[in-house]
């Protein structure tokens, strides 16, 4: 992301605006953790959260059987896996990448690229998971057509689909 100020030197860190993502700038914790649907798997990581994003890849959609995995990074040097299990079963889906998953519950946890310095885990599988709201939706064309509907960001979308304005607004504070 270029960060481009108007000519002067020196530009005042103040007023930076930053729509809708304070929480991912909002010091955030330092350690986070994670893990898989039955917990033989588990990791902390640790660091601001980098990149968080939805993906509709090709791959990623048969794996999880879901629309969108939501990934987002921290330093590959804070990976530390924890739980009874230890590392991940790692596949690799391209030559150059490989994802761990729990290979007794099948829960997709990481995501790693050769050379890269950040692990990608599965934004789902965090105990944490404020701050980590997508900003962006990496292989939008191939999204489920229906999936725009609940696209983040998307106020236009959102507010001119008869379909979303046909939802009610709220199901009561109990629900
Ligand atoms: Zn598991
Ligand atoms: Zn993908």
């Amino acid at each position: 992301m270029s960060n481009t100020s108007p000519a002067l030197g020196t530009p005042p860190a103040v007023a930076r605006p930053l729509p809708a993502t304070k929480a991912v700038s909002d010091a955030p914790p330092p350690v986070r953790t994670g893990h898989c649907q039955c917990g033989r798997i588990s990791y902390q990581v640790s660091g601001v959260p980098d990149d968080p994003h939805l993906c509709s890849c090709a791959h990623e959609t048969r794996i999880s059987g879901g629309p969108a995995v939501l990934w987002v990074g921290f330093p590959l040097d804070s990976l530390i896996w924890t739980g009874p299990g230890g590392e991940p079963k790692w596949y690799a889906t391209h030559p150059t990448l490989r994802r761990g998953f729990c290979p007794d519950c099948g829960t997709h946890l990481a995501s790693v690229a050769d050379g890269s310095s950040m692990v990608m885990v599965t934004g789902f599988s965090l105990t944490d998971q404020s701050g980590i709201e997508p900003l962006g939706h990496s292989h939008r064309e191939n999204a489920a057509p229906w999936m725009r509907i609940t696209l983040a960001p998307g106020p236009i979308v959102l507010m001119s689909d008869p379909r979303v304005a046909a939802i009610p607004v709220t199901g009561g504070p109990s629900a």
